[in-house]
């Protein structure tokens, strides 16, 4: 059995953007920019697939701009907000410490440049609380940037809220909305976003393509100098049949989100109830406002990678935290945020399923953790401590 478990790491592109993107690989490879009819064909399938995507959030179509995908957003969209409150007097900003490293390296370089950042607690169940938020505006904050819902444990925030609060006191709102977008509704103008990054290889587009909304009237700085492609934001021959193919695979997410995220969600939980049952072990994250696919659990007494390493000799492809920090020794910052110690954060198991998932994997991988786990804190020393009573059980 070959099982996938990984789609907040990645996601399978859907037959129907692979089609959408394989003409501009072959026929129409013509360039966007050119003034001859075959360039203009593809310079149209650029504009459909901008108006198909501000559709799909509730954006106007000169509000989206093509990127290399969520880091890229992240970045530009970031950067822009602190440009603007420089010159308006203002670096204050505000954040949370479980953003992905896009948001928050780029925080860190904006604090090395004078910036001031405050960093909102996320509790124990992953969620920031709007009130520290009103509590932590100042007069002279010129970004607030919070994620839509997190890539670790599923978590979505108060966008609306956060939205409304930030429209009240006129600051930004910019949101990385990576994991979200494609997965759960998501309307700019509902919920008051005034800049928002996405990836399509997240909701089963291709790697490398994303998009960021600006909302009208924000000034954008760009990253990359060069031609005036993307209204002179973001220069460079644009990737045709990738953005071709993120709009169809968008577009597809959207009318088939409702039905998914019901069979989704049921899973989800049968995944919870199963792993529950094993002993000393804990859901991070809360409970119901995470993404359907997201289970994301700490046992305690083992390793993340020797857990995840036996998953794969099992045929199930799982992770212990973002694709960024599995492979360093650090525990993952988002389950410390949420308070779990180093020890508890070091045993921890990311499973995000997908459209493919059927109740037959959900027992499957339920079966398997079991074992793994069990078969782990047999060899474990910090296992034997704990049973043995020399060290307290912290789950
Ligand atoms: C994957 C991810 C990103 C980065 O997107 P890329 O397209 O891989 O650059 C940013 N933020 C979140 C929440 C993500 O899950």
């Amino acid at each position: 059995m070959r099982i996938y478990a990984d789609n907040a790491a990645t996601t399978k592109m859907s037959e129907k953007a692979i089609a959408a993107m394989l003409p501009f690989l072959s026929d129409i490879y013509y360039n966007p920019s050119s003034l001859y009819a075959l360039g203009q064909e593809a310079k149209d399938a650029l504009e459909a697939a901008r108006e198909d995507i501000a559709e799909c959030i509730g954006a106007s179509q000169r509000e989206i701009i093509f990127t290399s995908g969520g880091s890229e957003g992240d970045n530009q969209a970031i950067l822009s907000a602190a440009k603007i409150g420089e010159k308006n007097g203002k670096k204050h900003i505000i954040s949370d410490g479980i953003e992905h490293h896009a948001v928050l390296n780029t925080l860190k370089k904006l604090e090395k440049s004078g910036f001031e950042v405050t960093y909102l607690p996320v509790y124990e169940n992953g969620i920031v609380k709007p009130e520290d938020l009103l509590s932590s505006l100042r007069d002279d904050t010129c970004l607030v940037t919070i994620m839509y819902a997190n890539n670790e444990i599923g978590t979505i925030q108060p966008i609306k809220e956060i939205g409304e609060i930030c429209k009240k006191h006129g600051v930004i709102f910019h949101t990385d909305a990576v994991q979200a977008v494609g997965h759960i509704p998501v309307n700019v103008k509902d919920d008051n976003i005034d800049m928002l990054s996405a990836s399509a290889h997240k909701f089963h587009g291709p790697k490398g393509v994303g998009f960021l909304y600006v909302k009208r009237g924000i000034a954008l700085t760009n990253l990359i100098e060069g031609g005036a492609q993307e209204r002179g934001k973001r220069a460079g021959t644009e990737n045709v049949g990738g953005i071709a193919a993120m709009a169809a695979a968008l577009k597809e997410s959207v009318a088939n989100m409702k039905n998914a995220s019901q069979k989704l969600t049921e899973l989800r939980n049968k995944l919870i109830i199963g792993l529950s049952g094993i002993p000393h072990s804990a859901l991070n994250g809360d409970k119901t406002k995470r993404l359907p696919s997201n289970v994301n659990f700490c046992f305690e007494g083992i390793e993340g990678e020797s857990l995840l390493l036996l998953l794969d000799d099992k045929g199930i492809c799982a992770s212990s935290g973002s694709a960024c920090t599995s492979g360093s020794l650090d525990p993952s910052h988002v389950l410390l945020s949420i308070g779990r110690p180093h020890d508890v954060a070091h045993g921890s198991l990311r499973l995000t399923i997908g459209d493919d998932t059927d109740e037959e994997q959900v027992d499957y991988i339920i079966k398997s953790v079991n074992e793994v786990v069990t078969h782990l804190r047999n060899f474990s020393p910090v296992w034997r401590d704990l049973t043995a009573g020399k060290a307290n059980f912290i789950l």
